[in-house]
């Protein structure tokens, strides 16, 4: 029979007002059980938590680590408190921003032009052993592109041969059609060498990207992405969290009635039809009448889900890839851009990628935010975060002399190496959309799912938050037919 008190439509009539009536103190006593189980405290599970609660449920979060927002993380105690995951929140992000709202957290606009953190426009370029200005670029003898390709910036390369065709989407949700089959087939080498690019083009190409390589690299996953943010370009203007993104995913926390339990490391999922059993490392056992995971695939594939599941589902799980990126945050000890006269941040197909200037209040020089992606992150897997710093310093002043003592790496970050995520974010190799899309939000038994990687029309944060109300609202159906 159904229970309306936790039905879809009771989600739907509560609407904004019951998300609004979420900032609840926590509870002194937990209650000896939960109607639903969320696995994860990233965005996806915090969101999830929120809606369900919204619908009176009673939910309980389990986390493996000892803190709240997994991918989101500003790290407090290091200078200039850096993010580590997310950073912007898009114009079109309607879901994290009605968590800002109700929530009281204050956003500010991203900086625009060259002081944005992740512009790219205003960079000095390090390419084939010479450093320069973007402007010396086209005639400069390190510029080893063809003439058709010369007067391009190793930066534009990129949207030069991703929009060299017009795009075939035109609908966020497209791209999981089965027409579009011919992209999900194709890698973007594949796909840049059909446009023309050169030897020397695919070279700068294959760096910095989300997917490990060229090779690996979807192209439909890759223009749906671009579609988005296209999208986003044309509606509004994009934020960051004023006191970092830590502080959006806190508050989202604290205004659930149980606590978040945190270090409850899932390793057993039992998925019955009408009740789920979650077992943990530290031997706890939790049950409910349904869960949703928002687990990272590479974490997801080594827990034991104890249930008949189709051998392509659990493939799904098991084989699609995850980017790569190490972050390292280098403190400016002296405005050494003064002296080689070139903008701080830099763009290069050296050991440090790519380099981000920002000016945090407590930074009087302010900080780089060196991102390696891709194939320059698998390199470093393995070595220790005090070694990957130095390598980062020695290598920028090989690029840049002017830098030599002039910064000291404070923090090193490699998503990789985190035992709960294992990657940067879910990237799909070539033919993965039409073999596996669909298979990662089919529920088993009553385990649904959720995370960046269930998501059908977004990207980053409000992927993730999409992905949640999709668990949720599915969940409640279910229910609802019971
Ligand atoms: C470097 C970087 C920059 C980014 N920049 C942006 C940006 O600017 N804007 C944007 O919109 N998005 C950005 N993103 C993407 C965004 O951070 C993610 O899409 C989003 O945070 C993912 O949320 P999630 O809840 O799906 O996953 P996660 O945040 O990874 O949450 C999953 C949770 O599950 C937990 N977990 C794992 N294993 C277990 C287990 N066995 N038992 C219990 N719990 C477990 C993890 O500890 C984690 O807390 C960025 C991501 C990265 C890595």
């Amino acid at each position: 029979m159904s229970d309306t008190r936790f039905s879809r439509r009771h989600l739907l009539q509560a609407g904004a007002a019951t998300l609004g009536s979420l900032a609840l103190p926590a509870l002194a006593a937990e209650p000896a059980d939960a109607d639903v189980l969320i696995l994860g405290a990233g965005i996806s599970g915090l969101h999830a938590a929120r809606m369900l609660q919204g619908a009176g449920m009673k939910v309980r979060v389990l986390e493996a680590s000892g803190r709240v927002g997994g991918r989101c993380w500003t790290v407090r105690t290091a200078p200039g408190r850096p993010e580590m995951g997310a950073l912007q929140i898009g114009p079109t992000y309607g879901r994290v921003r009605a968590n800002v709202a109700e929530l009281g957290v204050a956003l500010k606009p991203e900086a625009s032009g060259a002081g944005s953190q992740t512009n790219q426009s205003g960079m000095a370029l390090y390419v084939n052993g010479q450093l320069m200005a973007t402007k010396d670029w086209a005639t400069s003898p390190a510029n080893q592109l063809p003439e058709n390709e010369r007067k391009l910036l190793p930066t534009q390369l990129f949207l030069h041969y991703l929009t060299s065709v017009k795009s075939p989407l035109a609908d966020l949700s497209d791209w999981l059609k089965p027409e579009f089959a011919d992209f999900d087939k194709l890698s973007l080498r594949q796909f840049f060498t059909r446009q023309g690019a050169s030897p020397e083009a695919l070279r700068l190409l294959d760096l910095h990207l989300t997917a490990r390589n060229l090779d690996e690299a979807n192209t439909l996953d890759t223009m749906r992405k671009f579609f988005f943010y296209g999208w986003e370009a044309r509606n509004g203007a994009t934020h960051l969290v004023r006191d970092g993104m830590s502080t959006l995913t806190d508050a989202m926390a604290a205004s659930l009635a149980q606590p978040v339990r945190l270090n409850s490391i899932v390793k057993r999922i039992e998925p019955g039809a009408k009740r789920v059993t979650v077992s943990c490392a530290d031997g706890s056992r939790h049950s409910a009448r349904a869960c949703i995971s928002t687990i990272p695939l590479p974490v997801f594939k080594d827990i034991d889900v104890a249930a008949s599941v189709p051998a392509l589902q659990r493939e799904a799980w098991a084989r699609i890839p995850y980017g790569q990126v190490v972050i390292v945050t280098l403190r400016v000890l002296k405005p050494f851009w003064e002296q080689d006269g070139l903008p701080p941040s830099l763009w290069s197909d050296g050991l440090v990628e790519r380099a981000f200037f920002s000016k945090p209040e407590s930074e009087p020089h302010g900080t780089l935010a060196v991102f390696i992606n891709g194939q320059g992150a698998v390199k470093l897997q393995g070595l220790a975060p005090a070694a990957i710093g130095a390598m980062v310093v020695r290598d920028l002043a090989r690029m840049r002399p002017a830098s030599a003592g002039a910064v000291e790496a404070v923090h090193v970050h490699d998503w990789a190496a985190q035992p709960f995520q294992r990657g940067h974010l879910l990237s799909f190799a070539p033919g993965d959309i039409g073999k596996y899309a669909k298979l990662l939000t089919q529920p088993v038994g009553a385990m649904y799912f959720a995370g960046e990687h269930c998501a059908h029309l977004y990207a980053g944060l409000e992927s993730a938050c999409e992905a949640a109300e999709n668990a949720v609202v599915r969940l409640l159906d279910d229910i609802d037919k019971a």
